[in-house]
């Protein structure tokens, strides 16, 4: 029996060859240098942060080289396939405003190289397979899960080599009437790649990242279509996909590096030209005193949904990543802190080839920082969006006077030194409560130095019956604290204070501190004559006739 026939007897309905698939899926008609590179998660329900890094970095790449940004879903391994996981990665990618130029979702086949779902491509990866079993390359393995179990634990016991190879291989070698025999007797198979290669033997493989790596060549007959639902594994979806997508460039998690000799291997069994890869580093946290792997088990901010829900700008997430994917980039924002980071040229051999420390405290101070150059609109809008959604009361009452709430928010914003006090949406909220009178029900008043309420009582009213008036400029709102700090026995002048601070009962800053805590409850805020102009006389006087 010819390899043809054995192939004709698996695949009998599969006519298309590779030929015909190489003439639907036409070479792109890009310039030299132009990279094509792909997201490709599988729909598991969640979007881990390392996921992210890979989409930066495809995202990144295209938009260097004016290239494509493709999606495609992985979702071959069924059983971990989640309903509605492709909203969320959908939803993600919107978030971090990755828009690809190719994709598949819902009803929407966008890009000329579909379908974009591993799942819909089950025949194109048959006539693959029907090729390797015609040229040998490909075989049925009959052996079931007791049998490789078995046979693991033999390996393991003379610590030796895991896998399907050699003397381990027991389908390799039957004849081709055995297999049809057992295929005809409806025994369950699947499909294995049959390596030539040999671990005694190195190959020399040029990694974009670490340069030229040696590996021992790969001879696990690795499993490439599975039984039941026919479908192939990652390893073999890939090869097939990205030389049919034309893809130049594949970004990928570190965990996939020992398989490269396997991945060449099945390029070169086709005769294909294999893309380049880059292998993301590790994401790493400190845990006491040693770092491990971000889980998503552990550590909630494994996953996309964490910043999303805490309403971090995505520009924020992406700038944290920015540092860890190349070494120079911290120092290129330094020198250019206005620019997109799409305009910041990555360069490979600048990534990280160890785990990278992923720091939360980092990512809140780089947010900080990018938020705290917001204007008021900007950073309402982002409020607005965040709270529509995650918080329905407050979103009701900041949208009620939408230009209250927007200086409320440009409080010591669009200055040369602006305050830098949200990390994220959700810290908005904490921040300014006390602005707005359905959330200002002070349960603790935060008195420093003076604590009589009386005393207390006495200060805030004179200061809003003798001193306050609404249209005053700064210096004079100050001068004015100054002259009730006079008045009322304490000392406006802080050097003189300091010389004889026993002749007073205490000074401008005391009196600060108890009209800022009347008004607000908090012994800490922005700048007391912005938070008075805007609470306005009325609003002051119903608070200091509560206290
Ligand atoms: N589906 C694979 C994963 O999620 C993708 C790896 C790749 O990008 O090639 O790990």
């Amino acid at each position: 029996m010819t390899n043809k026939e054995l192939a004709d007897l698996i695949f009998p309905n599969v006519d298309k060859t590779i030929e015909d698939y190489e003439k639907i899926y036409k070479n792109r008609e890009l310039k030299e240098g132009t990279m094509v590179t792909r997201f490709a998660p599988s729909p598991t329900g969640f979007v881990h942060i390392g996921n992210t890094l890979q989409a930066l970095t495809d995202y990144l790449l295209s938009r260097n080289s004016g290239g494509i940004f493709f999606l495609r879903n992985e979702d071959t391994d069924t059983k971990r396939e989640v309903n509605e996981a492709m909203d969320k990665i959908m939803d993600t990618l919107d978030y971090l405003g990755f828009t690809p130029d190719e994709y598949q979702y819902k009803e929407d086949i966008v890009g000329e190289y579909g379908p974009y779902i591993q799942s819909k491509r089950k025949e194109i990866y048959h006539a693959f397979i029907k090729h390797l079993i015609e040229i040998d390359r490909a075989y049925p393995c009959f052996c079931t899960s007791e049998e490789l179990d078995e046979m693991r634990k033999k390996q393991e016991a003379k610590k030796l080599q895991p896998g399907y190879y050699g003397a381990w291989a027991k389908c390799r070698d039957l004849t081709n009437e055995e297999k049809a025999e057992r295929i005809k007797n409806g025994d369950a198979f699947v499909i294995r790649f049959k390596s030539m290669g040999n671990p005694n033997r190195k190959i020399e493989y040029h990694d974009l990242v670490t340069g030229i790596i040696e590996f021992p060549e790969n001879n696990n007959d690795m499993v490439i279509m599975k039984s039941g639902d026919l479908l192939p594994t990652y390893h073999f979806a890939h090869v097939v996909d990205d030389h049919l997508m034309k893809t130049t460039h594949v970004i990928r998690g570190q965990e996939w590096l020992p398989s490269v000799p396997l991945h060449l291997e099945m390029f070169n069994a086709f005769g294909f030209e294999p893309p380049k890869y880059i292998h993301n580093s590790l994401l790493l946290k400190q845990d006491g005193n040693s770092r491990r792997k971000i889980s998503k088990r552990k550590d909630p901010e494994a996953l996309m949904d964490y910043y999303i829900e805490k309403g971090y700008p995505s520009v924020s997430v992406i700038e944290s990543l920015m540092t860890i994917l190349n070494s120079n980039y911290e120092e290129w924002r330094d020198a250019n802190p206005d620019k997109s980071y799409l305009e910041f040229e990555f360069n490979p051999s600048k990534v990280g080839t160890t785990g990278a420390l992923y720091d939360l405290e980092k990512l809140d101070n780089i947010s900080k920082n990018i938020i705290s150059k917001m204007t008021k609109d900007q950073v309402y809008e982002l409020l607005v969006k965040y709270t529509e959604k995650y918080d329905k009361d407050f979103y009701d009452i900041i949208t009620k006077d939408e230009n209250y709430t927007k200086e409320i928010l440009n409080i010591e914003r669009e200055q040369e030194k602006p305050r830098k006090d949200f990390a994220c949406m959700s810290d908005v909220k904490n921040s300014i409560w006390y602005m707005f009178d359905e959330l200002y029900s002070p349960e603790n008043y935060e008195w420093m130095k003076i604590t009589d309420i009386d005393e207390i009582k006495n200060i805030a009213n004179t200061y809003l019956n003798e001193y306050y008036n609404q249209d005053d400029d700064k210096d004079t709102w100050f001068n004015k604290v100054k002259e009730l700090t006079d008045s009322l026995g304490y000392c406006s002048n802080m050097k003189e204070y300091k010389v004889n601070p026993d002749a007073y009962k205490g000074n401008v800053a005391d009196i600060s501190t108890v009209l800022r805590v009347a008004l607000t409850s908090k012994s800490q805020t922005p700048d007391l004559y912005c938070i008075m102009k805007l609470l306005g006389k009325e609003r002051m006087e119903m608070r200091i006739n509560n206290l």
